[in-house]
């Protein structure tokens, strides 16, 4: 959420970024809203002060047994109390619309953020690691899959309905040995470890902006009134919600989550394999630190090292993209996304996620802390994708695999899966 004072004195910049987040809000119709909003709670006030007023003048006309007067001073405040009724429906109403309004204007993409629609117009930072040539056909995640008996997807869908899987032996002990390799990496970096609740009420997913915008990308427990969390952000970020911080020291966070994704609107993508599924394992980091001199721009590149460093221990090949205005979620300042290459797709897929929110989340979720001369100011909020499985599975089976079908094991990975050097298929 942005600052109301703020968006009035920048409309054309919001308006601008509402256009090429494709976002369909106009902040002429907020402000607008606003000012009527403003306008109803004079009157009401006023209104209220009437009343109150006239009401000590009842009690006097009373006590000096004046009654004509006080029967036509009944009167008037009957009609007053029955107009502080209409406005304050009204007031009730213009608030709700400024709220539900409030709720759809975007965060302000950082001016080096490319212009573009879709993740077409993404734009190449770094690329790190060859891509591997072959002197044979390479397998897919899902051949090897299947030769090496690690990923059975048939009986996923059997069970589970489409875009369900199994991960089996390697396969499992792959999926876990990736995400243990990257919290063992972030707790070097000194993020505290968490688990965290799953299933969340409304209010964490609007106050860190997945609601309303996006809000179908969420499964609903309705039974619960809870919804399923696509990402241990929801969760990590809302852990200080309504609080007043001390950031002298950003506060690092990593959660080990399942997340969960309806996919809506993905019908037809990606529909073979492990990259487009409706639940994943993924090790998230969240970030909240002071908003000034720039401490969340230089956390961002950090934590986008740290990502990287991820994949390099993965000996992956990949590249950093930065993410353009069309293909940044609602809430985000300035994105970048790593993409690993994936042979099967002849092409690199998106496999990290690093966003800066600055203060967008914090003042939704009511975060704050002390600025330099104490006064309390909202934090500013950073997530980062450590690891995501099964995603990663891909370009970690196809990149290593060699022309038997067996398949190189990093050295970084090893000491989690019992110091096996290579899978050796099982048919
Ligand atoms: P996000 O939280 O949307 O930024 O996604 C972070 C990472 O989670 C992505 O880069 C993917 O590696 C992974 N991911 C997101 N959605 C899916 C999905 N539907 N299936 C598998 N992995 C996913």
């Amino acid at each position: 959420m942005l600052d109301l004072k703020w968006i009035r004195g920048n409309v054309e910049l919001v308006q601008k970024a509402a256009d090429q987040k494709g976002i369909q809000v106009r902040v002429e119709e907020l402000l607008d809203l606003d000012v009527q909003r403003r306008t109803l709670l004079r009157e009401t006030e006023s209104l209220r002060e009437q009343r109150n007023l006239g009401s000590t003048r009842m009690g006097t006309l009373l006590q000096a047994g004046e009654h004509i007067e006080a029967a036509k001073l009944r009167e008037s405040l009957r009609t007053l109390n029955e107009n502080l009724s209409v406005v304050a429906v009204k007031l009730e109403e213009t608030e709700a619309a400024v709220n539900r309004l409030m709720l759809l204007i975007p965060n302000v993409p950082s001016a080096d953020t490319p212009i573009g629609k879709s993740d077409q117009d993404n734009v190449v930072v770094r690329c790190s690691g060859e891509i591997p040539e072959w002197n044979f056909t390479p397998r897919s995640h899902m051949e090897l899959g299947v030769m090496h008996d690690i990923i059975d997807m048939p009986r996923g869908v059997k069970v589970g309905g489409a875009r369900s899987y199994y991960l089996k032996g390697a396969g499992l002990l792959l999926h876990r040995a990736v995400q243990q390799l990257a919290l063992d990496m972030l707790l070097e970096q000194g993020f505290t470890p968490m688990d965290v609740p799953l299933m969340v009420r409304e209010e964490p997913l609007i106050n860190t902006g997945h609601f309303p915008v996006g809000q179908e990308q969420t499964y609903a427990v309705s039974e619960a009134d809870k919804w399923l969390v696509g990402t241990s952000e929801v969760p990590l970020v809302s852990y200080y919600a309504d609080e007043l911080l001390d950031l002298n020291e950003p506060i690092k966070l990593a959660a080990v989550s399942n997340c969960f994704r309806s996919e809506v609107g993905s019908a037809g993508r990606d529909v073979r394999g492990l990259y487009r599924v409706h639940q994943f394992a993924k090790v998230e980091m969240v970030i909240l630190c002071s908003p000034e001199d720039g401490v969340s721009e230089q956390l961002h590149q950090e934590i986008t090292n740290h990502s990287e460093a991820l994949l390099s221990k993965l000996e992956l090949p990949y590249r950093v993209m930065a993410v353009c205005t069309g293909d940044m979620s609602q809430k985000t300042y300035k994105q970048y996304d790593i993409e690993t290459w994936m042979p099967s797709r002849d092409a690199y897929g998106e496999t990290h996620s690093s966003s800066n929110l600055l203060d967008f989340q914090a003042r939704r979720s009511n975060i704050r802390c002390h600025d330099a001369r104490g006064s309390v100011v909202y934090c500013h909020t950073l997530n980062n994708t450590a690891v995501a499985s099964p995603r990663i599975l891909i370009p970690l089976l196809e990149n290593h695999q060699r022309e038997d079908g067996s398949i190189y094991i990093p050295l970084a990975l090893r000491k989690y899966m019992g110091n096996l050097e290579v899978l050796i298929p099982a048919k």
